[in-house]
């Protein structure tokens, strides 16, 4: 689950990570009242608004703007809220902007002594650890710095038995050619931002920048926190941030009939039960001269009323051409799947108008064809492998 910046630094802040401060608002009024609150507090004149949406890049797409008055603030905050905002990580209608965060200015004008760092934490699947990745050259695209200068990028790995050492914050520190006051509390910062990416249970932590100030004072500018949603159960006052406005409407209600979907922007739509089987459903279309759709597990229970949630889900999708099911039946037998298709699809009447491929295979495969075979609908029955990617093939042409 993917959280918005303001609320990815209350959980930082909530270990004990600095944050540069902010008040999020819904109109320009509430941002008036924010940066009059964030002045009395933080003795700051000005003040950034930053769109709050789940994108990056926003700086450059004019989603970060900086307001010197409270009347600037006003302006600001009414042209960024209800805005369409594109930045290089949108689709090209952008992201509505529902909120802005009001946040103090910490960047002193002509400043040469502040410096912006990159710093991730993030799980390392393939050697089985944490990882924190830092740069001396944040505030920037880091894939452009990951590309164009490598050897500017650092890697800390962090056994998740012993957790961060102390020696290994220092080390960060030193790498991004810290002394002092500064290195301190570099360290510190490191120290409680891995603190919290563990005990959030999150799976990544982006903070770019970090910010050094002409003070020497370590702060997280911006933040990109994801939290694991498999974790969610344990992390309630989490699970209230989540905000669905920010999600794919249909990946939403997938998740409410308890299936597992993910669109994709192919041409053939697929409905697999066990995400092993989806990935291999998604290769055979690719092989079948295709593109999935999607990717959806409808999971042991195929009955009639999921298939049919399914069907839906996908033929919302204007781009799908043909939909190919592929379902093993162990547990579920392959007769009641074949029923709940024929079912689903005479609830649906007219609503289908591509071609359907069904492959069953399993226990009563046999029945399963003849039922889809005498049901006189326009479905198309394969039992091999091959034979359902043929004949997806031959329905593309
Ligand atoms: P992103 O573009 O979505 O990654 O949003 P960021 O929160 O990283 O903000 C973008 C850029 O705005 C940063 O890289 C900073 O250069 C700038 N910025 C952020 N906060 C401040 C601030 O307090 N003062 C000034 N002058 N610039 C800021
Ligand atoms: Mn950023």
């Amino acid at each position: 689950m993917n959280l918005h910046e303001y609320q990815g630094k209350e959980i930082l802040a909530s270990f004990g990570v600095r944050i540069q401060r902010g008040i999020v608002a819904q109109n320009p009024e509430e941002a008036v009242a924010a940066a009059k609150q964030l002045t009395e507090e933080t003795g700051t004149g000005w003040h950034v608004i930053k769109a709050q949406v789940h994108a990056g890049g926003r700086g450059k797409g004019g989603g970060v703007k900086l307001a010197k008055n409270l009347k600037e603030v006003e302006e600001i905050a009414g042209n960024i809220i209800g805005m369409d905002l594109v930045t290089p990580q949108t689709s090209k209608e952008g992201k509505r902007v529902h909120q802005v965060l009001v946040a103090e200015d910490v960047y002193y004008p002509g400043d040469s002594e502040t410096s912006e760092f990159y710093m991730s934490v993030l799980l390392d699947r393939s050697k089985g650890k944490n990882m924190i990745m830092y740069s001396t050259e944040g505030g920037m695209d880091i894939e452009e710095v990951a590309d164009k200068t490598p050897h500017l990028i650092f890697h800390e790995e962090i056994d998740p038995a012993t957790g961060l050492l102390p020696f290994q914050a220092r080390r960060i520190a030193f790498n991004l050619g810290l002394s002092g006051t500064a290195f301190k509390e570099m360290t510190k910062f490191v120290t409680a931002l891995y603190k919290a990416y563990e005990a959030s249970d999150s799976s990544l932590f982006e903070i770019n920048p970090v910010l050094k100030t002409s003070d020497d004072k370590i702060m997280a500018v911006d933040a990109k926190v994801s939290i694991d949603d498999n974790a969610l159960y344990r992390h309630k006052d989490y699970e209230a941030m989540r905000d669905l406005r920010e999600e794919d409407p249909i990946e939403v209600e997938a998740k409410e009939a308890g299936l597992n979907f993910v669109n994709l922007d192919g041409n053939v739509g697929c409905m697999v039960n066990g995400a092993g089987l989806a990935m291999a459903t998604m290769d055979l279309i690719k092989m079948a001269g295709g593109e999935p759709a999607n990717f959806l597990d409808v999971g042991g229970t195929a009955d009639a009323k999921r298939v049919e949630i399914a069907f839906r889900m996908i033929l919302k999708d204007p781009n799908v051409k043909a939909i190919l099911v592929n379902i093993f039946g162990g547990i579920v037998r392959c007769d009641r799947v074949a029923q709940g298709i024929v079912d689903a699809y005479k609830n649906m009447g007219d609503s289908i108008k591509v071609p359907i491929i069904v492959r069953l295979q399993g226990t009563n495969a046999d029945i399963a064809k003849e039922l889809i075979d005498n049901s006189g609908l326009a479905v198309q029955s394969a039992i091999e492998f091959k034979e359902a990617a043929d004949k997806v093939q031959e329905v593309l042409k």
